[in-house]
């Protein structure tokens, strides 16, 4: 557990989750980047998201462990798309 509150907020739905049937709706996350010297954004990760609420939630589907949420329909995949500094 780290001094961030959202550390925590994940562990708890995690925990709420825990023996029942997830919702499971998947998405992909593209995380975007300026390339240096440029104004053009390229994709630097592809990251597959799946919810983890429980079955027949309310509302946009979570991926806990990535800190994302999106809406999206049963049987979709969608896309979502991140941009990143590079601060390094
Ligand atoms: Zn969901």
């Amino acid at each position: 557990m780290g001094p961030d509150g959202n550390g925590l907020i994940r562990v708890r739905v995690f925990g709420n989750v825990e023996g029942m049937q997830r919702c499971g709706q998947r998405a992909v996350l593209m995380v975007t980047r300026v390339v240096e010297g440029t104004s053009t954004s390229v994709a630097r990760r592809r990251v597959e998201l799946t919810c983890g609420l429980a079955s027949g939630h309310l509302g946009e589907h979570q991926d806990p462990a990535h800190g994302e949420h999106w809406a999206g329909k049963p049987g979709q995949t969608p896309t979502l798309l991140r941009h990143e500094e590079d601060d390094a």
